[in-house]
């Protein structure tokens, strides 16, 4: 049974790569994905499955009844790309100026659609139903948030909910799984500190607000080191500073940029508020005024430890312990935790890395490319997990 479903996902892999560089070729943003949401639909149409389109804007569910009653699963792609112009000399590169899909999630959509083919070819065999959403602007116009909104896990009401990212730190033919804490919460914050400009010669009559913002940025590294319980896990970085137009004028203010990263919501507040206290106690020391603003990004997403469980399981059955690594958290952050704070599930990574082909390149890089080989190897896995979730016994 192995060995069938391992060439039944083989036999995919020229329609798997023809799809995946379709849509690798014509990379579209976050809530305007029109053209890869229409390859979707029609696909999942082909397959007979009951498709509705138009769920947060671009977003498509694909569902298949089974014959017989059972639970409802539902796996997840996401399809937009990233505002970048994309470095790789390959025949499919992108053909859009500007956008790139530099974070694999071309191949999420050519996996999902390899399931989907999968399970329609043989749906007397389907026990329970399976679900299939493709979601718009992971990158950071929370399109899952939208879809679990529009109410994308209900009708019929999803039991479990699996997503799979590409995963370039590891090596292609293995899996990666979190136990329960995969990715961080992820959010932003902006603060402005308020001075007085003046001559740079004449500080005394002046507000600097740069040598504060110099203070602050010192002070806010201070907050995971000597706030945060060491055995917790923090991140706070400031990615942009701004202020003054000349060497000789003290600005009026100054405006810094950061992000926040954390893997539980109580150490989430604490950042929160320590920063602001921090920028106030900085800022008064100067005698200065501030705007700190405080933007919450996607929620810590958290796996359900049994799904994880069922994750190792299912995919060990088909590529062995050894290629089944369980991984720490990550402080990225991933929209899929939308999905999992309302329903159990797990996400999971698949090693896309190839030394030999030169695809070692991190996300969001334009060099980012992925061994085309993930693509039945993805569909094999996700068969394997629906299968031992709806107990189908398709595999073994
Ligand atoms: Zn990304
Ligand atoms: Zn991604």
């Amino acid at each position: 049974m192995k060995n069938s479903l391992r060439q039944k996902t083989n036999e995919m892999k020229d329609w798997l790569v023809e799809i995946r560089r379709t849509i690798h070729m014509h990379p579209e943003l976050g809530f305007e994905e029109v053209e890869t949401s229409k390859l979707v639909s029609e696909w999942l149409e082909r397959f007979g499955l009951q498709v509705k389109k138009g769920m947060a804007k671009t977003g498509v569910v694909g569902l298949l009844n089974g014959k017989r009653r059972g639970k409802t699963v539902a796996i997840r792609a996401d399809m937009d790309a990233l505002p970048m112009d994309e470095a790789n000399k390959v025949p499919y590169a992108s053909k859009i100026k500007g956008k790139m899909h530099a974070c694999g999630h071309d191949a999420h959509v050519a996996i999902l659609l390899g399931v989907a083919k999968f399970f329609s070819s043989i749906p007397d065999q389907v026990r329970g139903n399976i679900k299939w959403i493709f979601q718009p602007a992971e990158e950071g116009g929370g399109g899952g948030r939208v879809m679990v909104e529009e109410g994308v896990l209900e009708n019929p009401k999803v039991d479990a909910v699996f997503g799979a990212h590409v995963y370039p730190f590891l090596p292609i033919g293995k899996v990666g799984v979190n136990e329960k804490e995969g990715l961080a919460a992820a959010d932003r914050f902006t603060i402005k500190i308020m001075g007085k400009g003046g001559h740079a010669a004449s500080p005394h009559v002046a507000k600097d607000p740069i040598l504060a913002a110099g203070h602050l940025i010192t002070e806010i590294h201070s907050i995971v080191s000597r706030n945060i319980n060491p055995l917790e896990s923090g991140v706070v970085t400031i990615g942009k500073v701004s202020g003054g137009t000349a060497y000789n004028i003290i600005p009026d203010e100054v405006e810094l940029w950061g992000t926040v990263r954390s893997l539980n919501p109580q150490v989430r507040e604490e950042l929160k508020s320590r920063i602001e206290q921090v920028t106030q106690g900085v800022a008064r020391s100067f005698l200065m005024d501030y705007r700190f603003d405080f933007e919450y990004g996607y929620p810590v997403l958290i796996n359900d430890p049994e799904m994880s469980k069922l994750v190792v399981s299912a995919c060990s059955k088909g590529i062995g312990k050894e290629n089944v690594e369980v991984l720490k958290p990550s402080m990225g952050g991933e929209d899929f935790a939308y999905y999992l704070e309302k329903v159990p599930g797990s996400f999971f990574r698949l090693g896309c890395r190839n030394e030999e082909k030169g695809m070692i390149h991190p996300y969001h890089s334009s060099l980012f490319d992925i061994d085309e080989v993930i693509l039945p190897f993805g569909v094999e896995m996700f068969v394997r997990i629906i299968d031992q979730y709806l107990g189908l016994e398709i595999t073994s």
